[in-house]
């Protein structure tokens, strides 16, 4: 696999319009128009309606052929095949090529959009709740399917999602955004095993548990502020159960922290609290954390969750 180097895709600090984002070595943010060019095929979409973002007048094969016409000066014959070697990584057949979206089931229309996204062999794919339409047996399918592209293709995928067990399936590293704003980012274990931020530590503990394992519910109560006006201090003060005077007039930096970085000003005493419950029963956490595990086996992927 293929993974964004996090030193060389850093983060946009919004709020003071500092920071960068590159790719490699290539400025994403202001490339020069050589990079420009490369970039667009280095960096394809998955979107969440897979119905929505295909063109419903147009057949298979030629939504798949539409990229490369673009982007390269291959002939319609070599166009035709690669479309049609694409189609059966996907799992679709080439009968499928003279059909239209409209012919296909929800599934099948996202193995179209993501078969439609590795046309050029891009290094990274941003999916945008890619499997969140889809049935769950389904999202079982098209998630194994991006999977086992993953490794065909080394792929590096920025997989946005809202169900925790799509997470903890799926990626190596997570990204928790609240309001925008990342407020916690790691390994994929870590993040899940001993969540330090109290809005991970809430929306962790708010995925509801199958099996028996019974746990405590977190409610987070207060109003969630309107993300042009965001607090001035911690984005997350209105609703934190552990907020302080501190809270409400300095926003917390993103810094390291027990081996990921939290913005939290009280992210050590979160981390000695978990330590203290993890030696006093190494079984609690785990219970609360791997609770949304239950309809998939682990996998990896990189992830990012947004709020
Ligand atoms: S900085 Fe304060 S309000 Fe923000 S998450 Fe930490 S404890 Fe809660």
């Amino acid at each position: 696999m293929r993974k964004i180097d996090p030193g060389a895709a850093r983060y946009l600090d919004r709020t003071s319009n500092a920071g960068s984002l590159s790719l490699g070595d290539t400025d994403a943010l202001n490339p020069v128009p050589a990079d420009a060019k490369r970039l667009r095929r280095m960096v394809q979409l998955v979107f969440q309606n897979p119905y929505g973002s295909l063109n419903p007048r147009k057949t298979i094969g030629a939504i798949l052929e539409e990229p490369l016409i673009i982007n390269t000066s291959l002939g319609k014959a070599e166009r035709r095949q690669q479309a049609l070697a694409m189609m059966a990584r996907v799992g679709l057949g080439a009968e499928h090529a003279r059909r239209y979206p409209h012919m296909f089931s929800g599934g099948q229309r996202q193995r179209v959009a993501i078969a439609r996204a590795l046309m050029l062999q891009p290094a990274l794919v941003v999916a945008d709740e890619p499997v969140s339409a889809l049935d769950v047996s389904v999202q079982a399918q098209v998630l194994n399917l991006l999977l086992d592209l993953q490794q065909q293709f080394g792929l590096a995928y920025l997989f946005i999602s809202h169900d925790l067990a799509v997470v903890r399936y799926i990626a190596h590293d997570v990204l928790v955004m609240y309001l925008g704003l990342a407020v916690e980012h790691g390994a994929k274990d870590l993040i899940f095993d001993r969540p330090l931020h109290p809005y991970t530590q809430a929306l962790l503990a708010s995925t509801p548990a199958l099996g028996g394992a019974r746990h405590k519910r977190q409610m987070v109560k207060g109003e969630i502020p309107s993300p042009l006006d965001v607090p001035k201090g911690c984005v997350f003060a209105t609703r934190c159960p552990h907020v302080t005077d501190l809270c409400r007039v300095e926003r917390p930096p993103l810094r390291t922290c027990g081996g990921r970085l939290v913005a939290c000003h009280y992210a050590e005493r979160f981390l000695r609290s978990t330590t203290a419950k993890l030696t006093a029963s190494p079984t609690s956490l785990s219970n609360v954390c791997y609770r949304s595990e239950v309809h998939f086996e682990r996998r990896s992927a990189y992830f990012a969750l947004r709020r």
